[in-house]
């Protein structure tokens, strides 16, 4: 036998007076059309694919020459430059670019050496440097043990990579890093710290970590207001080599 559902009058009576208009209104509000965006139209940008970069990526190293680069203690880079290759002179002092960036998205290659010298934080150590002072570690982390905040990908004595994507020594291995510059009050407060996000061969390995600070060999990291700086490379006295650098500003 059939039964009537189940509702008291005054339920009944509010579902016709006030339900249905109010579903009725929410379907209209709620068109498709009313949450798609046609502005901005992002701008078109050709992918790279193997070697060759992003059409609005800056390159600051194609593996002709370093005039991108400058010596942090003053001058030219004197870093060797051979077969597409940039390759650190040792004792020849860290390079910077001579251009100045904030936020961004970079590429780099590196390779530490094919024969193993060294051990620990003696292998194949430089490193790449954001705004001049927060150091991304490159290491030959190959088998090769040290402190964990102190390997390859970690964000240097600050964050241990989430794991290790190393490649053998003597195999080229690619950092793609997402920078955010930190953000200081005109009274000099840090409103936003630094962030920086890495993929190492192509496996995350830091997820948009915040810095305490710049790099700090001795000592806790500490913030003092800056603006943009340069990408630095580093010359630990290890003939580690770079090839296709490239930056996109964010
Ligand atoms: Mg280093």
């Amino acid at each position: 036998m059939k039964t009537h559902p189940t509702r008291s009058p005054l339920a009944l009576s509010f579902v016709l007076a006030f339900a249905t208009p109010l579903f009725s209104a929410a379907a209209q509000e709620w068109a498709p059309a009313l949450t798609e965006k046609w502005e901005p139209v992002p701008e078109v940008v050709t992918p790279g694919e193997g070697m060759v970069p992003p059409s609005d990526a800056i390159v600051l190293f194609d593996g002709t020459n370093l005039s991108q680069w400058e010596r942090v203690a003053g001058g030219d880079a004197a870093w060797q430059v051979r077969d597409g290759v940039m390759t650190v002179a040792g004792g020849s002092g860290d390079i910077r670019t001579r251009r100045q960036f904030g936020d961004v998205q970079l590429h780099v290659e590196w390779r530490t050496p094919a024969e193993v010298v060294g051990e620990g934080q003696g292998r194949g150590n430089s490193g790449v440097y954001l705004q001049d002072r927060y150091e991304v570690q490159i290491l030959d982390s190959y088998e090769n043990v040290t402190y964990s905040n102190g390997q390859a990908g970690s964000v240097y004595k600050q964050h241990i990579p989430l794991v290790n994507a190393s490649r053998p020594p003597g195999e080229w291995q690619a950092y793609d890093i997402v920078f955010t510059a930190p953000v200081f009050s005109a009274d000099g407060d840090v409103v936003r710290k630094a962030a920086v996000t890495v993929f190492h061969n192509g496996v995350l390995i830091q997820n948009h970590v915040e810095l305490d600070g710049p790099t700090e060999y001795i000592g806790l990291p500490e913030y003092t207001p800056h603006g943009a700086g340069s990408i630095l490379l580093q010359d630990h006295g290890n003939p580690t080599s770079f090839r296709n650098i490239w930056v996109r500003e964010l």
